[in-house]
C-alpha cells in the first residue's frame, strides 16, 4: 500500500508503476501508456486531491510561521508573515502535481483504476 501510495506521489502509474502519471509540467495523462488504466474517468475527480491540499497548506504556512517566530523572534513581522506566504504559494504550486498523483494512488487503492476492458 504505502508503495502505491509513493508512487502515485512521484508521478508513477500506481497500477503498473511504470507509466507517468503527469505530462509536462501542469497537465496529468488522462490514461497509462504502459497498461493502459485511465487516472480520471470523469472530469472532477481531482476535486478531493485539491481540496486536501487547500486544507494542509494553511497548516504548514502557520507552521512555518511559528519556527520564524521561535527561532529567529527579531525579524520583523512582515517577514514572518510574507515568508510563509510565500512558500505556501510556491509549494502548493510546485506539489500540485504530485497531491493530485497520490489521490489517483488512493484511488486506485479503493479499487478505482480501470482499463478499456473494465
Ligand atoms: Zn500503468
Amino acid at each position: 500500500m504505502l508503495k502505491t501510495l509513493w508512487d502515485g506521489f512521484r508521478l508513477r502509474c500506481p497500477n503498473c508503476g511504470q507509466g507517468h502519471i503527469s505530462e509536462g509540467l501542469v497537465s496529468v495523462r488522462q490514461q497509462c501508456e504502459v497498461c493502459g488504466v485511465y487516472f480520471e474517468r470523469k472530469s472532477g475527480e481531482s476535486a478531493g486531491a485539491s481540496i486536501i491540499w487547500i486544507s494542509i497548506l494553511p497548516f504548514l504556512a502557520l507552521a512555518l510561521f511559528f519556527v520564524l517566530e521561535f527561532s529567529a523572534p527579531d525579524l520583523p513581522l512582515a517577514v514572518k508573515l510574507s515568508v510563509p506566504l510565500v512558500a505556501l504559494i510556491v509549494v502548493g504550486v510546485a506539489l500540485y502535481r504530485n497531491v493530485r498523483g497520490l489521490w489517483i494512488a488512493i484511488v486506485h487503492l479503493t479499487d478505482g483504476l480501470k482499463g478499456d476492458d473494465a
